[in-house]
């Protein structure tokens, strides 16, 4: 081991996170100590959109410190007013929406969860639908809302009340009834590999939402801000949640979080009932703005788009690949084999980083600004750790 990993074995929590000690970031590439560069497709979990140490984000970021980083929750900045403003135009909210800035993507779901118990409780229902393989965050209420027994199971007892529901829309129509207060729904699953949901799923569940009078919400602290080619992920279906949250690419590497409402969703919270001392502060509110805007500016979404169907589409001829999944600048590469943990250290070592959600997916979710050289230079690496990892594969294990 080397001294680093030493260090993090006895200083920090136990909780993984040792690849590499990565000192320096530029545009989509990133160093470690020892000098050895990485191409960044994993940007920080669907964080960095602009890349690392771009030059909007850096001059935001000093120009806004050095004027008021911090004041609290009991007074407000230009820079949380414009933000707010901005979220409600790019989804659409009209004059009823309102936003809640916060510091994370758990955060912004925990808020999400509390806006389900206001509504439910006006009229005693408090079941919460959420879908097999969700991901919601890593707090207690945040990580009730999550499926997966190695996230939830050590910390029972949950939050109750909380049911699972398949990835059918028979199964989402027998889920609904009178108990329910609200349904979370991720458009596109990330952390579950970037599954999708079947065709109508999000149409009908809107449908059952409104006639339940339960609440529709969307956790798109993965797939919002842009990450998909929309600004919005539910844009692409032509449904309206009563509330989303973000997080992830919004500060484009700050750390920041939003819920937004739509509609009389709206009017559920009041003083009294939520706040956070470091949520909104002008420092993270600038930096969103910023990046947001040069996203707008710049017209990145179009790049988004245009990147995404081509990496699908090139990846496609590689070996062990099967197929891909997702939408915009968010894919999982799907692999004959369940050789993803050793593909993604394969690329590592060929100067690539990725990630394997699960056994047999690599996902990708680089910054909206890769052109042709940060394209090639994937396809490179990624082929070499597929082919390296495929002829360690026993003849019968090869796919014809
Ligand atoms: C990452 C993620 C979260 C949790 O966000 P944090 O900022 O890590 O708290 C919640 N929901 C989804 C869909 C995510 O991808």
């Amino acid at each position: 081991m080397s001294d680093w990993q030493n260090d993090a074995s006895r200083d920090l929590m136990g909780l993984g996170g040792r690849l590499a000690l990565l000192i320096r970031g530029e545009g989509s590439h990133v160093w470690d100590a020892d000098g050895t560069r990485y191409l960044d497709f994993l940007g920080g979990i669907a964080v960095n959109c602009l890349g690392h140490a771009h030059p909007v984000f850096v001059e935001a970021v000093s120009r806004q410190a050095a004027t008021l980083t911090h004041i609290s929750n009991y007074f407000a900045s230009p820079a949380q007013l414009e933000l707010a403003a901005r979220l409600k135009r790019l989804a659409g909210t009209g004059e009823q929406g309102r936003v809640f800035l916060a510091n994370s993507g758990t955060e912004a779901n925990e808020m999400a969860f509390k806006l389900a118990r206001l509504h439910g409780n006006k009229s005693g229902r408090t079941t919460v639908l959420v879908l097999d393989g969700a991901f919601h965050g890593r707090t207690m209420g945040a990580l009730s809302l999550t499926p997966k027994a190695i996230y939830r199971d050590p910390f029972q007892p949950a939050v109750p009340d909380v049911r699972t529901v398949g990835h059918s829309i028979e199964a989402l129509e027998e889920a609904f009834d009178d108990s329910v207060a609200a349904i979370f729904i991720e458009p596109i699953q990330g952390e579950a590999g970037v599954v999708e949901l079947p065709d109508g799923f999000l149409q009908r569940a809107r449908e059952l939402a409104t006639r339940h009078d339960a609440l529709l919400i969307l956790d798109e602290v993965q797939t919002g801000s842009g990450r998909t080619g929309v600004w919005f992920a539910f844009q692409r279906f032509g449904i309206t949640p009563d509330a989303v949250t973000l997080a992830k690419s919004i500060g484009g590497g700050f750390p920041l979080g939003a819920m937004i409402t739509f509609g009389a969703a709206s009017d559920l919270f009041y003083p009294g009932t939520h706040n956070s001392t470091f949520g909104g502060n002008p420092l993270a509110s600038a930096v969103a703005n910023a990046v947001l805007g040069h996203i707008e500016d710049e017209d990145l979404l179009a790049n988004v788009n245009a990147r995404g169907a081509e990496l699908r589409a090139a990846v496609e001829g590689l070996p062990l690949v099967t197929g891909t999944r997702g939408a915009g600048l968010l894919i999982g590469i799907t692999l004959s084999h369940p050789v993803a943990a050793a593909v993604r250290e394969a690329a590592q070592e060929r100067g690539l980083i990725v990630n394997a959600p699960t056994e047999d997916t690599i996902r990708i979710a680089p910054a909206y600004t890769i052109g042709d050289a940060e394209v090639a230079e994937f396809l490179d690496l990624f082929g070499q750790a597929l082919g390296a990892v495929a002829s360690t594969l026993t003849p019968t294990e090869t796919p014809a």
